[in-house]
């Protein structure tokens, strides 16, 4: 059961809301209709914010000298410098309360990656551009999990961003009361399984950082613990490394079942391994297990229920 509220940004075209150039809007499915059953969206145009019309004149990116303008494809009504300010201040004052952020790809102003930077005679362009706005969410909040709508259709992109979420705002809360190396330690201890089948180099680093602390400001130690979890779990886990982190849950049981069940654990994480069955066949099994046979320490680990069961995210993947 997951009660605290997460708070997640949008692009108000994403949930619905008839702000884009053509008054039209780009609702995404699986954010208001699935992910929006767990969360709390607060949402943003910046565009809009900034004080263009609705309808209005498309916009893009216009590399002029060395400055890059958001403007109209005749190079009038730059926007630039708005969105730039527009963006920082919601960086600063209210993502801060925010566990994630789904952005509207290809957009000039909210778009995070590979935007069109079109050259001032408009006969080119080039991939390499940032939203204006989604730029300074990212830079200013560098822990922030974020995602682009077109992005959320693949399914292991998805589940690595809910996921992410849920890792932040545990964190989130564990940071609002005053940190100890215990706290910190029983954190990092939940997650170990977790991290083990995203990122195997990313969980020895880590345990080694709390592992070898002596002392100092617990502050600093927590910032670099941070930023190596949630760097190291934004790369998708393989079914390899899946397969690994069951084969060492599995190993908790080894006293407790009987021959046939460890064989049809076994055969559950080869069929997983060979891509036959998706990964919630095996944790389920094992889910099971450990019903039978409580284990405090793994009743704990948040690889077996990082995110609400109803999204359905690991039958996918
Ligand atoms: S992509 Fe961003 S700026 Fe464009 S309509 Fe959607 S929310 Fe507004």
């Amino acid at each position: 059961m997951y009660t605290d509220i997460i708070k997640i940004g949008i692009s108000a075209c994403l949930a619905g809301e008839k702000v884009r150039f053509d008054t039209g809007h780009k609702k995404s499915n699986f954010c208001m209709d699935e992910l929006g059953k767990h969360v709390e969206y607060t949402r943003f145009c910046p565009e809009v914010a900034v004080g263009l019309p609705i309808p209005r004149p498309t916009i893009r990116q216009v590399k002029v000298g060395e400055t890059i303008k958001v403007c109209r494809p005749d190079g009038t009504g730059d926007v630039g410098q708005q969105l730039t300010e527009y963006g920082k201040k919601v960086a600063t004052e209210q993502a801060k309360e925010l566990s994630g952020f789904v952005f509207c790809a290809k957009s000039p102003s909210c778009g995070m990656e590979r935007i069109k930077i079109y050259n001032e005679a408009g006969t080119g362009n080039t991939s390499e551009g940032v939203g204006f706005f989604a730029e300074q969410i990212m830079k200013h909040n560098p822990l922030l999990p974020c995602e682009e709508n077109g992005r959320l259709n693949d399914m292991h992109l998805r589940e690595n961003f809910v996921m992410r979420v849920y890792v932040f705002k545990n964190w989130q809360k564990l940071v609002q009361e005053p940190l100890t190396v215990h706290k910190l330690t029983q954190f990092h201890a939940q997650y170990k399984y977790l991290l083990m089948a995203h990122n195997y180099q990313a969980y020895r680093d880590l345990g080694s950082l709390l592992g070898t602390y002596v002392g100092g400001d617990i502050n600093l130690i927590a910032d670099e613990y941070i930023l190596g979890l949630m760097t190291g779990l934004k790369k998708p886990a393989s079914r390899r490394n899946n397969c690994n982190t069951l084969m060492h849950l599995q190993g908790y049981f080894k006293k407790d079942l009987s021959k046939i069940e460890k064989q049809e654990l076994r055969e559950a994480i080869d069929e997983y391994r060979e891509g036959l069955v998706p990964l919630y066949v095996p944790l389920t099994l094992l889910k099971h297990h450990l019903k039978v046979h409580p284990n405090e320490y793994l009743a704990k680990q948040v690889y077996f229920n990082p995110y609400p069961h109803d999204l359905k995210l690991r039958f996918g993947i």
